[in-house]
């Protein structure tokens, strides 16, 4: 069989990663043959979804900390330097969404969106990757993006600038750290069922919308990310760098 796939012997930081999407990501990965380290700001949180991780026999290990807090990263680095765990796979996941009209919009709401959606991908991936610079081996670094890493929607705008920047920095990442043999691409998830949602998925108008305007007529489930991520993740990918992978349903390819 094939190892083109296989994640053996390869540790993942999974940031964001004790429910929705991230959480999905942590079990594929692991799945794969990763050891995964599952983050949120939230201790117990964290410890709940490594047992659960655990309970079906996968390696994990949890990290609290907050991405959008540049010494909360560090002091989260130099504790799995202190243990002796390399990462070697990031993924770039945590992410929050607040919806308001722009000209209501206070600067510590858009602030607050971009630290912890973008410049989060900044300071941890930095941390990683020199990491894995010195380490000389390689590694892989996969940004969570969105459909509004490609197109506006109304009242998100720092979410919308927030991932049209995850894109960019993917390609930022590549130009830098490709020599270092890291790839860094993205996935662009299309409307996905998770928590992030709720106030949606509950609105009967926006479900109608979502189904007449998408070509696969559904929501994505989270688990519908984890194949492109362990392709991302893994030796499949050796040659693919700064891109990014919308997994939508077709949405972004219709008017
Ligand atoms: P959820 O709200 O379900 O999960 C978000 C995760 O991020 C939680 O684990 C949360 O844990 C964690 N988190 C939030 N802020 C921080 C922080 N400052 N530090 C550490 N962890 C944090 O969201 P989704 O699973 O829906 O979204 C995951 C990613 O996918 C996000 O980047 C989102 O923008 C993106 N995305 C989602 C889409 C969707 O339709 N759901 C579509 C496109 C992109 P805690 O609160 O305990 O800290």
């Amino acid at each position: 069989m094939s190892t083109l796939f296989d994640l053996t012997g390869r540790t993942a930081l999974i940031t964001g990663s004790v429910r929705g999407i991230g959480y999905a990501l942590a079990e594929g990965l692991a799945a794969a043959g990763a050891a995964v380290i599952v983050n949120s700001r939230q201790q117990a949180a964290v410890d709940e979804a490594v047992g659960k991780l655990q309970a079906k026999g996968y390696a994990a290990r949890g990290l609290a900390f907050d991405v959008s807090n540049e010494a909360a990263v560090q002091a989260a680095f130099a504790r799995l330097d202190q243990d002796g765990v390399e990462v070697d796979i990031l993924i770039n996941n945590a992410g929050i969404q607040f919806r308001k009209p722009m000209v209501d919009l206070a600067l510590s709401d858009w602030q607050r969106v971009l630290d912890t959606n973008l410049t989060s991908a900044f300071v941890v991936g930095k941390e990683a990757a020199k990491r894995m610079i010195a380490r000389g081996r390689g590694g892989k670094i996969i940004n969570i993006g969105s459909l509004t890493s490609e197109a506006g929607r109304a009242t998100v705008a720092p979410y919308t600038v927030a991932k049209g920047g995850i894109k960019m920095l993917s390609r930022a990442m590549a130009a830098e750290w490709a020599q270092f043999n890291i790839q860094a691409n993205s996935i662009g998830p299309g409307y996905i069922l998770t928590e992030m949602n709720t106030a949606l998925i509950e609105n009967p108008d926006f479900n109608a919308w979502v189904k007449a305007s998408n070509p696969a007529g559904r929501w994505g489930q989270p688990e519908e990310m984890v194949g492109t991520a362990i392709y991302l993740a893994s030796a499949a990918s050796s040659y693919v760098n700064g891109q990014i992978i919308y997994v939508d349903g077709g949405w972004l390819s219709v008017l």
